[in-house]
């Protein structure tokens, strides 16, 4: 059945299979294409849905409402200002986008169970004035009259649109949207989506804003589902309140799902089995809603990933073929070196309710050194790096970035300005594969937009081949280059911390952090990570990097510090390290025999 998937990711059978569709329904009856566009409205419905739940990771029980938006906008502008049909479609999706661009401020600060409850509210508030507001939406008499191409009574620039013709107009509208849709999801939009949803801690440390990305997540969210209403109010002439009531939102939901979260092919199924289904099955009207919840028991029994994982591949999340992109931009030139230090941290002191991890701790950094923090487990190095990356904010002290305080600025701000971080426990998008999670990294370093993500413009394409051309260059220095295109999620502990490293490296950092990167590393993996390490000196960047394995630090560090229960008990050279009594006492002894991990 997959080869059904893989025939129609070539983008000219889709183009066929889509004319085949719209030439074959509009031969058929009336009924015949009022449904099949009904299917068509379905699937930019479930498009909006994925985008927000499948990509983004947010919950939505309240869709309802931004399909009800654009359908009561669309119908309003149509049938009392007489405004054209794609004026009026254009305007539903915004009308939609700024009631999902506002719900998205409450939104961001809740998280699921609330936020189901808070999108809930939205439809049912939605649902409510759709009701009452009896002089915009006739209330529960409804609002009809709208221009309707089954009355004959929309017509477009003076030429009458009956229902094959806009049978047509949608379809268009469809292909056009799902392949915006389907080239955004592969450019750092879609992975800044996916990685906020799968871990906003690896998010933040490659300058992904979470609150940014869900923003904007929910404005374009919300436009499709507005122009799914825009689209439904014609087709349909009489918007009743009912169409926008919880059973709406519920449906949309539940059609994303079955379909299969985070694909799109999946959604334009999951839209056909729930446009055709309900009509094969008129009989059971009253019982839809149980209908629904045993539809979707069963898909989370049987096909976990909807129908999707059935018919078609896994979504990618990079516009793949390098090689076949355009020639990539120039890199960015080397940075122009100042005079003050890279890194100063002044007297840190890091309290977690009475238990001093860190007191008064002081270190400073120049540019193309190595300095080593060393410390027994429990000592603060963790901690320390998480006030230095933002994911903590210190009680007391500075951190001075060339000369800036950056200490209680938001790790996604700190990783912006430079500072790329790794984890102890490293931080993956497990569902990306090695390649992709590598290509976060470069986040930061985009500049081209939305429109030009979504269009596949040169511009995009050419910067996405020269970030791929480096993560390529980075993955062959990591030894994963046969790796690079493996599920990272499915391949072992050390090959997850490699990457993490290789896409803290694309970053084109000046001040790297990396907690423990050598911990659980084969010996070949070890040779690699030097080799990473070495060649990130050369590029002149600082690198604090915190370890155990004494052997692996040796001839990589230019300078110590060592932690013992929070305070710097050692600065020095390795040297002075090995003879210093304290240090021996509080940790040398300790990691010769289990060379830790936290
Ligand atoms: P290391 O990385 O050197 O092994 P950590 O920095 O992880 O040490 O931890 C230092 C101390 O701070 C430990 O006692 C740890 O339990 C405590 N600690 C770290 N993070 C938190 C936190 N978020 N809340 C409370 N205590 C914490
Ligand atoms: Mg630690």
């Amino acid at each position: 059945m997959k080869t059904v998937g893989t025939f129609l990711s070539r983008p000219w059978a889709v183009l066929v299979a889509t004319v085949a569709f719209g030439a074959a329904m509009s031969l058929a009856s009336g009924a015949t294409i009022q449904v099949a566009t009904f299917f068509l409205i379905n699937v930019l419905l479930a498009h909006s849905v994925n985008l927000l739940t499948g990509f983004a990771g947010q919950i939505s029980l309240g869709h309802a409402g931004f399909f009800g938006v654009g359908a009561y906008g669309c119908a309003l502008l149509m049938r009392d200002y007489g405004v054209p049909l794609p004026l009026a479609l254009a305007a539903a999706a915004a009308l939609s986008s700024i009631v999902g661009y506002l719900l998205s401020f409450p939104a961001g600060r809740v998280r699921e169970f609330y936020l189901a409850m808070m999108t809930l509210g939205f439809g049912m508030i939605f649902y409510e004035i759709a009701k009452e507001w009896t002089s915009a939406t006739g209330g529960v008499m409804g609002l009809s009259g709208v221009p309707s191409p089954t009355l004959r009574t929309l017509s477009m620039f003076g030429v009458a649109i009956g229902p094959a013709a806009y049978l047509w107009i949608v379809l268009a509208i469809v292909a056009a949207t799902t392949a915006l849709l389907r080239n955004l999801i592969r450019s750092h939009f879609g992975r800044a989506y996916f990685a906020v949803h799968m871990s906003e801690l690896a998010a933040g440390s490659v300058g992904i804003s979470e609150a940014a990305t869900k923003r904007s997540a929910y404005t374009l969210s919300a436009a499709l589902a507005g122009l799914a209403g825009g689209c439904y109010a014609p087709l349909v002439g009489y918007l009743g309140p009912d169409s926008f009531a919880l059973t709406r939102s519920v449906e949309a939901l539940v059609m994303a799902i079955v379909g299969g979260l985070g694909s799109l092919p999946g959604q334009v199924l999951g839209a056909a089995l729930f446009t055709y289904l309900p009509e094969r099955l008129q009989a059971f009207a009253e019982y839809q809603f149980m209908a629904y919840g045993a539809i979707l028991a069963v898909s989370f029994l049987v096909l976990p990933k909807g129908l999707a994982g059935v018919f078609t591949a896994p979504p990618r999340f990079a516009k793949i073929h390098a090689a076949a992109l355009p020639s990539p931009l120039p890199v960015r030139e080397p940075l122009p070196v100042a005079d003050s230090p890279l890194l100063q941290a002044e007297k840190i002191t890091m309290n977690f309710a009475g238990l001093l991890a860190l007191d008064n701790v002081s270190l400073q950094l120049e540019r193309g050194r190595v300095l080593a923090l060393v410390g027994p487990n429990g000592s603060g190095k963790s901690t320390l790096i998480n006030v230095i990356s933002g994911v903590y904010r210190p009680t007391m002290g500075r951190v001075l970035f060339k000369g800036d305080d950056i200490a209680r600025r938001k790790a996604h701000e700190v990783s912006r300005r430079g500072i790329i971080r790794t984890f102890q426990d490293p931080r993956n998008v497990p569902h990306f594969t090695v390649r992709e999670n590598v290509l976060l990294g470069a986040h930061r370093l985009y500049r081209h937009g939305l429109w030009g993500a979504a269009s596949n413009s040169r511009i995009a394409l050419r910067e996405e081949a020269a970030f791929l051309r480096q993560v390529d260059e980075m993955l062959q220095l990591a030894g994963l280059a046969e790796l690079a295109d493996w599920v990272l999620g499915d391949l072992p502990y050390g090959t997850q911390r490699l990457a993490e490293v290789a896409r803290a490296a694309v970053s084109d950092p000046e001040l790297i952090l990396l907690d423990e990167p050598a911990a659980g590393l084969s010996e070949t993996e070890l040779e690699k990570l030097g080799v990473m390490i070495r060649q990130l000196r050369e590029r002149r960047l600082g690198i604090v990097l915190v370890e155990h394995h004494m052997d692996f630090l040796n001839d990589l560090v230019d300078g110590v510090v060592v932690l013992d229960s929070g305070k710097v008990i050692y600065r020095g050279d390795m040297e002075g390290m090995r003879r210093d009594p304290e240090v021996a006492a509080a940790y040398l002894g300790i990691a010769e025999e289990e060379p830790a991990h936290a």
